[in-house]
């Protein structure tokens, strides 16, 4: 069985009361976490989700609504679970210093801990496929933040390819990027073309034709993207959205 649980589908800031970006990929051998927001671990125990389902947690970008989440996940795996089993973070370059600082800044240094699991950290380079345990995955470039290197996943799981946009304003190479994917998980900010490291509705709308994927859902859904009513052909992704693959 292979399915995609959403544990949170809101932009940065919590629109509409959800939860920040954390997708749980359950694949045949395992587990992948795809982002770790600030709000992961509200999103876990509301989802009744353990955390020692997650064996790899894939960084799209170091955003605090993408990988803020990562200190207190450890701390929770140590001293809630009590876990042994490693725990792989994965992520752009700079991984490991970017998620060692993150962590201090927040009171949580992970050096500070004699840690009763390994924590392997791991780089992925653009465009080069890796094996990751559970998954194998590919990431790409995206246009979004510089600063917070960028990027989007596809990620194979058993017979199944999802690809993940992260964050990402458009740019033209990206349907050829996700093209074959069975579910395209693609963030939509905003209703209306505006900033432009975002997607908007608007652009993707004008766009549908040229992606070549199975299902494509919207997720990372701004305030003014959660009061529409009319999607037209797009599925909407929402907090605790199981996708069966
Ligand atoms: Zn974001
Ligand atoms: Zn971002």
């Amino acid at each position: 069985m292979t399915e995609l649980v959403c544990i949170g589908t809101s932009d940065a800031f919590g629109s509409g009361g959800r939860r920040q970006s954390a997708y749980l990929l359950r694949a045949p051998n395992g587990g992948a976490l795809l982002d770790c927001g600030q709000t992961t671990g509200t999103g876990l125990a509301a989802l009744g989700i353990s955390r020692d389902e997650i064996d790899v947690i894939v960084v799209s970008h170091f955003h605090a609504d993408h990988f803020g989440g990562i200190p207190l996940f450890l701390l929770g795996a140590q001293y809630q679970d009590d876990r042994t089993r490693p725990v792989r973070i994965v992520g752009p370059p700079d991984v490991e210093a970017r998620v060692r600082r993150a962590a201090e800044a927040l009171g949580h240094g992970i050096e500070e801990h004699d840690w009763s699991f390994p924590i392997h950290f791991q780089e992925m380079p653009s465009g080069a496929d890796m094996e990751l345990g559970p998954v194998r995955i590919r990431a790409f470039a995206t246009h979004h933040s510089p600063e917070a290197n960028p990027h989007g996943l596809v990620v194979t799981a058993g017979t199944q390819r999802i690809a993940y946009s992260g964050d990402t304003g458009w740019f033209d190479n990206l349907p050829r990027l996700i093209a074959g994917s069975d579910l395209f998980l693609c963030e939509c900010t905003q209703v209306h073309r505006g900033y432009e490291y975002h997607l908007s509705l608007e652009e993707l709308a004008g766009t549908r034709g040229d992606f070549d994927c199975g299902r494509l859902v919207l997720t990372h859904l701004g305030e003014d993207m959660r009061s529409l009513t009319d999607y037209g052909s797009f599925e909407i992704a929402d907090d605790g959205l199981v996708i069966k693959l």
